[in-house]
């Protein structure tokens, strides 16, 4: 027994480090400076921790308990560099809302430093509100204390419902105030992601006619991520194409809306990044703009699959000094298959269907028409099916009391419960595997919002955590917490989320 001892110290030792311990590896700094600008942060006024995310310290290696809060608001907010570290802003451009804009890049966040962890993974650690870049274009460098605690939150429960995205470390605040609407508080977002490389990384390349660049920067993703697709660049487009449409349909299966689809919010490696004016649909409703200042709609939940092509196929313009205009258009045709096969095996999953029959297309069709017609609480109703039994077959009252015309649903159900003896579903078995696929909790408007004016108003951040914990189990019921099940109470009825952060 007592030989064991040294040897857990010893591997513990060796896994763990203080912040600043961490293992750099910066492959990005070490591309052609054309790429970026070496730039430190702009310090905050009396930089305070916030939150601290131990799951995306644990990413990595970082032993939060190993330096003082102190210390980690000053490294984690930029106000010191961590040993280690070569910060770097990011070139890139991108389509806005559909228009070309020439240059964009990290107006107001910088990549401190790509962190390698004890089993090699590698974790860009992008700093959000770092203070101005060369790509600032007159804005302030900040980000706003609201819109930080709602990227920390929402990228931890995607994470939590098994979709790629990038993980959020620290929030750092600050007695820095900064102009919106109103006057705010500015803060820090510290974040994870394998790679900040976006589609707008190559278009700025492209567009400058730089073929050259656009091969080093594809090159070097290739490298990084997968190795296998090496010189095999039509394939290695084909495979952004597939994780793409994966994502887009992820997002649909969870009721998520961006908000700003634009091609530089949109990572080469399929996974979630840039949380702004997004939603989690609470009532079903195809057309669910989150993003006030989104007028026509053009993000709207419905739009998103159509989107996620557009935006590929500007990106695979970008890439026609690698491939041929062929080569790019099969690629983009891999889109809608990958697309509805994974939506269909999502949706398959949340109804607890393990077989696939011809007559679940309708199936599937009229039960979106029923909660769209409804508005029926999107989340709630599929946790609420789960209850319901073909031995019983009556209504679970979760159930009923989700919708309004109760003949539909009954409807319904007749058709869901034939489909079930079809596959001699059991019942047992059904509600399991539905309890681990559909969610009770998602991160509703509401709730990021009351979490943040208790930040605010209170400086207090426990709601935060409150909420975070919550998200990072979203299919496990957790004792006290019923009412983060819940629609928005009248205060919150008419919250809106808007571009400004
Ligand atoms: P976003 O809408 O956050 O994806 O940002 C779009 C572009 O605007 C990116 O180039 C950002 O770096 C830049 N940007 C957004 N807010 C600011 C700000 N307050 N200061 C400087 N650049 C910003
Ligand atoms: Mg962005």
């Amino acid at each position: 027994m007592s030989r064991d001892v040294p040897v857990v110290f010893f591997v513990y030792w060796y896994l763990m480090a203080s912040v600043t311990g961490l293992h750099f590896d910066n492959s990005y700094a070490r591309l052609p400076p054309e790429l970026y600008e070496v730039v430190d942060p702009t310090p905050l006024d009396s930089p305070f921790l916030i939150a601290l995310n131990p799951d995306a310290a644990a990413l990595i290696d970082l032993d939060a308990t190993l330096s003082t809060a102190e210390e980690m608001a000053i490294y984690l907010s930029g106000a010191r560099r961590i040993p280690g570290a070569e910060p770097i802003a990011m070139l890139y451009a991108g389509h806005q809302f559909g228009v070309w804009v020439p240059q964009l890049g990290d107006g107001r966040a910088i990549l401190l430093g790509e962190v390698v962890n004890e089993r090699g993974d590698r974790w860009d650690l992008h700093l959000k509100g770092a203070g101005q870049t060369r790509f600032a274009r007159g804005g302030d460098g900040r980000a706003v204390l609201r819109s930080v605690i709602r990227e920390y939150l929402a990228s931890e429960a995607m994470h939590g419902l098994g979709i790629p995205t990038t993980r959020a470390l620290a929030i750092v605040g600050s007695q820095t105030t900064v102009q919106r609407e109103s006057v705010e508080s500015a803060a820090t977002l510290l974040r994870l992601a394998p790679s900040h490389v976006r589609f707008g990384t190559t278009e700025v390349l492209a567009a400058r006619n730089r073929p050259d660049l656009v091969r080093t920067v594809v090159d070097h993703v290739i490298e990084k991520h997968t190795p296998a697709h090496r010189g095999r660049y039509a394939a290695w487009f084909r495979d952004v194409v597939v994780r793409t449409a994966r994502l887009v349909a992820s997002w649909q299966a969870v009721g998520f809306t961006h908000g700003v689809l634009n091609t530089d919010n949109l990572s080469v490696l399929g996974c979630t990044i840039d949380y702004g004016p997004f939603g989690f649909m609470e009532g079903f409703d195809p057309s669910f703009v989150p993003n006030h200042s989104d007028t026509e709609g053009r993000y709207a939940y419905d739009q998103q699959p159509a989107i996620g092509l557009w935006n590929l196929a500007r990106f695979g313009e970008s890439l026609l000094s690698l491939i041929s205009v062929d080569e790019g258009e099969e690629a983009l045709e891999a889109y809608r298959p990958a697309f509805e096969q994974h939506l269909t095996l999502r949706v398959r999953a949340k109804l607890g269907l393990t077989e696939t029959r011809p007559e679940d297309t309708k199936l599937m069709a009229d039960l979106f028409d029923l909660l769209r017609t409804q508005r029926v609480d999107y989340t709630r109703f599929f946790r609420a099916l789960s209850l319901y039994t073909t031995v019983d077959g009556t209504v679970p009252l979760a159930l009923r009391s989700e919708v309004t015309d109760a003949t539909a649903l009954e409807a319904w159900l007749t058709a869901y419960r034939d489909r079930l003896v079809t596959e001699r579903s059991r019942d047992a078995d059904r509600q399991s595997r539905m309890a681990r696929v559909n969610p009770v909790y998602i991160l509703r408007t509401w709730l990021a919002e009351r979490a943040i004016r208790k930040a605010e108003d209170e400086r207090d951040f426990s709601e935060i955590e409150k909420l975070r914990l919550l998200l990072r189990y979203p299919f496990s019921e957790q004792p006290h917490s019923m009412e983060y099940t819940e629609s928005a109470p009248d205060w919150a009825r008419d919250l809106v989320v808007s571009c400004s952060s």
